[in-house]
This record gives C-alpha cells, sequence and structure tokens, in this order.
C-alpha cells in the first residue's frame, strides 16, 4: 500500500494520519514484525497484527560470482512459487534485475524464463520485496532497476505500474524513474497506456530480429503483431514520451546475426532514434541456440555503426552463477 492508503486505513481504524507514513517508512526498511516498529504504541502494535499480516521472501539460494559479484537470489514467495533476482555491481551504482512474473507466457525461444509458461503474475509487492530485500540481504545500496528479470511486465501491466510508485515514493525507497527501465518483448497494445502515464523510465524492447521471418520464428509475440506495428509504435511512443527507446539483441549464431540483419535493424533504430544494446546470447541447456562468434558480433557492429547506430555490447556479469533470467528457477525445479 502507498502511505495515502494507508492513511485512509489509519484513519478508518480511527488511529491518527501520521502513523502511516511511519508503518510505510518501517515496512520500506524492511522491517516484517510490527513490534519492530519501535514510535508505535504498544495498544497500536497488536492492533495491526491483528488488522494486517506481513511476510517477507525467503532466500531459497544465493550465488555470488567468483569474478565479478553479481549475486543471484532466488526468492521463495508465501504460496511456494520462486522468483530470481540479480544484483549486479558498476562503477556508478548496484542495479537490482526484477522479476515481474512467476514463469512467463511469451515463449520466446532462447530464453529459460518462459519453458514452465506462465504461473501466475507477481503483486506489487512482491516486486518490491525483490528490490528492497535484495538491497538488505547484500548490503548494497540499489541506485538502479531494470525489468529485465523473469516475466513480461507489459503482461502484469497495473502491479507493475503499481509497484513503479511505491518504489518510487519519496517516503519509501525513493529510486528515481530515470533510474529504472521497464523491458518488453513488444506487447505494443500497451504501449499507449505507458506513455500516457508520462514516466520518464527507459523502455527497452527486445527486438532481436528485424525482419518478421526471423522475428516470429524465435518470438511467437512478434506473430499476429510483426515488426512494422513494433516500430510504430516505438515511434509514437518517442514522439509522446520524448525518452529514446533501447532496442535490446541478443545475437544467435546462424538466426539473427548476417550483414542483412544487421542493415534492416540499423534502418529501424534510425527511424526511430533508438540505441541499441547487443547481448551476446547466454546459451540455456534446453534450447538449441548458440551465441554468436566474436567474429559476426564485431561485423555486426561495424555495420551498425557505420549506418550511424549507436550501438553497445551488454558487458556480460555473473557467467558463473546462470545469472541470465530464469536459468537458477529452473534448475532448482528440474531438481525436485
Ligand atoms: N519479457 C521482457 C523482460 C524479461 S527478459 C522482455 O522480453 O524484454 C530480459 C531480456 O533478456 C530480454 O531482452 C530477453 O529477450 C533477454 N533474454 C532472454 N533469454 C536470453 C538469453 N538466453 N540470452 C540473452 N538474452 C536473453
Amino acid at each position: 500500500m502507498l502511505p495515502e492508503e494507508l492513511e485512509k486505513d489509519f484513519e478508518t481504524l480511527g488511529e491518527q494520519k501520521f502513523r502511516a507514513a511511519q508503518v510505510f517508512q518501517w515496512l520500506s526498511r524492511g522491517v516484517r514484525d510490527f513490534d519492530g516498529m519501535t514510535n508505535l504504541s504498544k495498544p497500536l502494535r497488536e492492533r495491526l497484527k491483528a488488522e494486517y499480516d506481513l511476510y517477507m521472501p525467503k532466500v531459497l539460494n544465493k550465488q555470488i560470482s567468483a569474478t565479478d559479484g553479481t549475486i543471484k537470489y532466488l526468492w521463495e514467495l508465501r504460496d511456494g512459487n520462486a522468483v530470481e533476482t540479480v544484483v549486479m555491481s558498476y562503477k556508478h551504482g548496484n542495479t537490482v534485475c526484477v522479476s515481474s512474473q512467476v514463469g512467463c507466457r511469451q515463449g520466446c525461444a532462447f530464453c529459460a524464463s518462459t519453458i514452465g509458461g506462465l504461473v501466475r503474475n507477481l503483486e506489487p509487492s512482491e516486486i518490491l520485496d525483490e528490490v528492497m530485500y535484495s538491497q538488505i540481504d547484500s548490503g548494497k545500496p540499489i541506485s538502479n532497476i531494470v525489468l529485465m528479470g523473469i516475466g513480461e511486465p507489459l503482461d502484469n501491466f497495473d502491479n507493475v505500474m503499481r509497484f513503479l510508485q511505491l518504489v518510487n515514493h519519496p517516503k519509501g525507497m525513493n529510486i528515481g524513474m530515470r533510474h529504472i527501465s521497464l523491458s518488453t518483448c513488444g506487447i505494443i497494445e500497451r504501449f499507449d497506456d505507458l506513455a500516457q502515464r508520462d514516466l520518464q523510465l527507459t523502455l527497452s524492447v527486445s527486438l532481436h530480429a528485424p525482419d518478421d521471418e526471423t522475428r516470429s520464428k524465435i518470438m511467437p509475440a512478434n506473430r499476429g503483431r510483426g515488426v512494422d506495428a513494433l516500430i510504430a509504435a516505438c515511434r509514437k511512443y518517442y514522439e509522446k514520451t520524448g525518452r529514446r527507446i533501447s532496442f535490446e539483441y541478443a545475437m544467435i549464431d546462424g538466426v539473427n546475426d548476417t550483414e542483412r540483419h544487421a542493415r534492416l535493424l540499423a534502418k529501424h533504430a534510425r527511424s526511430v532514434a533508438a540505441h541499441v544494446n547487443l547481448i551476446p546470447l547466454n546459451h540455456v541447456d534446453e534450447r538449441p541456440f548458440q551465441p554468436s562468434t566474436p567474429e559476426h558480433l564485431r561485423a555486426f557492429i561495424k555495420v551498425l555503426e557505420s549506418e550511424g547506430v549507436n550501438v553497445t555490447v551488454r558487458r556480460k556479469l555473473g557467467g558463473d552463477v546462470d545469472a541470465s533470467c530464469g536459468q537458477l528457477r529452473r534448475k532448482m525445479q528440474s531438481r525436485q
């Protein structure tokens, strides 16, 4: 709940309004026991215990990369489901990569998160807990959030929007929208809703292929929508918000990494002033795909640069801790 909502509840309970802000602040610091809220009176604490119930996720598994310190958490939720969160350290601060759903129904052919399908949406509080408890457990202050874990954020739109309000709240974690990226496989029906909210976040679009033939093969979300409609939706979003979109492009050997792909990608990127972020594919055991060779990656970058596209290659972190999305949850499931 937002402090404003808690205030209303407290008024109905006949409690003083300012108590709501105190409770919100305690919760934002990760306190999950009313007795730990020491500036509340004992009778109020007892009352809250009777009226509300608090939960915190449990660490089911935690792996720390020996090479770069990336931390991967597998959290157990109250219904026994599990989701992953990754904490990555950069010079400019710590970034947390959060899941937005338990599983995913988008079916991308190279992705581990989608193998068991969608189980359920995460609640706003569960996504918030990923950020909060990653910070508390790791001792690393989180300054940036990427919604790039398990799940499709735009398929859980309302809960994700509420999570953003919570995590951005000045009395809570107070993480600025400019420090948040939301990644989508291209659920274009939601782009207008998102643009309308006028958030200052970065929209990342998982493009991964610039033509319908290739994209529909590896991303079922493309079927019935199409690349042209996606690019048009991106242009509209950019025009409405003034916020540059970032195209994510996982380089898959022999699938989407030829010169033809690079030229078409460049055309799309230029047409919407998008930034291109190339990601060497993370091989997933259950999937047949391999990352592009370094030579192909270099040649691809050269084409994009010669076409005047703003391109970066994502540095690989956490390679020794299965840090790409869905892999850890998958492993735990297959052991059961
Ligand atoms: N559903 C959202 C966000 C979650 S996935 C989306 O599709 O954008 C986060 C990013 O990781 C996406 O760009 C996704 O395509 C990419 N990804 C998934 N599996 C991958 C893999 N095996 N290697 C590299 N990137 C992968």
